[in-house]
């Protein structure tokens, strides 16, 4: 089968390699989809520790072709989508029902073959059932999703709640659905895309403006602003070092803070701990989806949180080199690797 494979720091290639046979508990999927993410970019840039050679694609969703002995729950033709994050269960952070900090946590599609390819085989524990009806590319959207649904969760957001979200990738355009889903009325988008802010309107922001043209804080924070002396929950969306000083200035007296996005490691941003301090601004993190991969699917199954609009474009295999080794094309939310086709 046609596999895309991190070789080394740099060097990614479509190989022809055997196509894996299901181990106990293992299930073989057909890939119907995988989505590229940014990690996929700073894996091949070595600027996320990887084991290569090893299949990329973290992102995916496919039908059971064979399954493996000892497995239950599952049969051939089911539709899934896999969680990559596989926690050990046994260190102190799992034993304390903290998953996603497990000390041992390996990936599929970073630590162990992935969904860059025709098929993949996961442990049955890492596969979540999805309807037959579902659009065969949507499941691709869970394991984003299920990061955010992490994030609302710590955000605490409650009804009648204000939040901005910074940054309108696929990250902020699903947590803008989220937001509202959780009982926020008023939900501003900041990016710098006219595209994106358009999109996020039609998802469910009530308002959105472009960060870069003037002072964007004074603005909003204005008494006759969107969001008079600060929102409640400011969460960041974009990973850069900009955002992440903008999102407490953001925040109202008591307000939370959560970070979503990822920044290079080593790189530091500037924050003033008398100002956290004095108006008690909670700065949250949140990192991967601890327990939260199943209402995703959920959440996409009942067509509830939209992703086809999130869909930019649809490439095979023999493109997804190329995608992956370059910057994502401008306006580009999510490109999906579709094995097959192309
Ligand atoms: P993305 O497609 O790169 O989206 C980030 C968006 O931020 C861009 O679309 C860009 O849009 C916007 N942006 C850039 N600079 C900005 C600025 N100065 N002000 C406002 N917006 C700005 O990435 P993504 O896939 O949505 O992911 C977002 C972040 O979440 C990434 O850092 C990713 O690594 C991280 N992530 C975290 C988790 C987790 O578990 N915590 C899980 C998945 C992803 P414009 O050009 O319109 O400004
Ligand atoms: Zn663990």
């Amino acid at each position: 089968m046609k596999a895309v494979r991190l070789e080394a720091t740099g060097k990614l290639a479509l190989r022809d390699v055997e196509r894996p046979e299901p181990g106990v508990g293992e299930l073989l999927v057909r890939v119907e989809a995988c989505g590229i993410c940014g990690t996929d970019r700073h894996l091949f840039h070595g600027e996320f520790p990887s084991k290569p050679p090893v299949t990329l694609g973290h992102e995916f969703t496919g039908i059971i072709e064979k399954i493996g002995n000892g497995v239950s729950g599952f049969h051939e033709g089911m539709r899934i989508t896999g969680d990559p994050n596989i926690a050990c269960g046994r260190c102190p952070e799992c034993q304390r029902g903290r998953v996603n900090l497990c000390h041992n946590l390996q990936a599929i599609g970073i630590h162990r073959d992935g969904g860059f390819a025709e098929y993949v085989c996961i442990p049955q524990q890492q596969a979540f059932e999805l309807p037959d009806a579902l659009p065969p590319l949507h499941g691709a959207f869970c394991e984003p999703l299920a990061c955010c649904i992490h994030g609302i969760d710590l955000a605490e957001i409650r009804t009648g709640s204000s939040v901005v979200v910074l940054g309108g990738g696929v990250i902020g355009l699903l947590v803008v659905q989220l937001a509202r889903l959780a009982g926020a009325t008023t939900v501003v988008l900041l990016t710098r895309s006219e595209e994106k802010r358009r999109l996020a309107e039609e998802l469910g922001a009530t308002d959105s403006a472009d960060p870069s043209t003037g002072d964007i804080v004074a603005r909003l924070t204005a008494v006759n602003g969107l969001l008079p002396g600060g929102a409640d929950v400011v969460i960041e969306c974009a990973g850069v070092a900009e955002t992440i000083e903008q999102a407490p200035d953001l925040a109202r007296r008591g307000g939370t803070v959560v970070i979503l996005g990822v920044m290079p490691q080593g790189v530091k941003v500037a924050v003033e701990p008398f100002d956290l301090l004095f108006r008690e601004i909670k700065l949250i993190s949140s990192f991967i989806n601890p327990f939260t991969h199943r209402r995703a699917a959920d959440l996409i199954a009942s067509g509830t949180i939209k992703v086809e609009p999130l869909i930019s474009r649809r490439i095979g295999l023999e493109e997804a080199v190329e995608a992956i080794s370059n910057p994502a094309r401008k306006g580009e939310i999510r490109a999906l690797v579709v094995p097959g086709i192309g």
